[in-house]
């Protein structure tokens, strides 16, 4: 019950604050939406890649290869790009190692209708910890959350090392107003990963997963990826929440 009361109260703050036009029935049109609480998109034209850090933010660095996070995220959004082909307009949010603060990230994707932000990070944890991971908390990311993990999941070798999905409430999961997803192509402190984010054979079959996984989501929106999630109401991600 006290669920309830909570909704019907922010019910009201939903739709004073949406500013998006939801999709429309003949498709095609996918245009922002503040929450997210829709169906996955079908149809998009363009697809924005988001190489996680840059300049004097280097993320994780692997003990075992050297290798940084912000050098390999680049790598692989080029990749994808790349694997995309014409069938997108692709847009890199970054295309140098430059700073680019998570907000601006948010505010540039904002630009765009009919687009998915998909957010390229390396993971860094205890030594022991290994596999692809994918944050989102939208309800309109989900769908294509799963293929992506699914897809990072067959690439990476290791059975046990599929670490699932988080729906976590992130700067660049929930604020901005497209779908988004937050994607961990593998844990550089886990250092047979570390080994295997060095080839740029893996890289280039990750990449060719996770741009697979974004054709199958345009094509088919969210079939065969399971029931939706509960609609999830939370302020925006602000800097003072959590580590990102
Ligand atoms: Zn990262």
């Amino acid at each position: 019950m006290k669920i309830y009361q909570f909704f019907s109260l922010v019910t009201c703050v939903v739709f004073a604050s949406c500013g998006g036009s939801g999709p429309t029935p003949s498709g095609g049109s996918y245009g922002r939406d503040t929450w997210g609480h829709r169906p996955g998109p079908k149809g998009f034209t363009t697809v924005i890649l988001d190489a996680g850090h840059g300049g004097k933010d280097s993320g994780a660095v692997s003990r075992t290869t050297g290798q940084k996070e912000k050098d390999l995220t680049l790598d692989m959004v080029r990749r994808i790009k790349g694997e995309l082909g014409s069938s997108f307009k692709t847009v890199l949010m970054r295309n140098h190692d430059e700073f680019i603060d998570l907000d601006d990230r948010v505010a540039r994707a904002n630009r765009y209708n009919d687009a998915i932000l998909v957010s390229v990070h390396f993971n860094s944890s205890a030594s022991s910890i290994r596999g692809p991971e994918t944050y989102y908390w939208r309800v309109d990311s989900h769908g294509l959350a799963v293929r992506c993990q699914q897809a990072m999941a067959q690439v990476s070798p290791a059975e046990q090392s599929n670490r699932g999905m988080v729906r976590r409430r992130l700067r660049l999961t929930r604020n901005p107003e497209i779908p988004c997803l937050l994607l961990e192509c593998g844990y550089l402190s886990h250092p047979a990963e570390a080994q295997l984010a060095q080839s740029p054979a893996y890289r280039q079959k990750m990449a060719a997963a996770i741009a697979s996984a974004i054709r199958t989501q345009a094509a088919v929106g969210d079939a065969g990826t399971g029931p939706l999630p509960a609609p999830l109401y939370a302020p925006p991600s602000r800097p003072t929440d959590a580590p990102e």
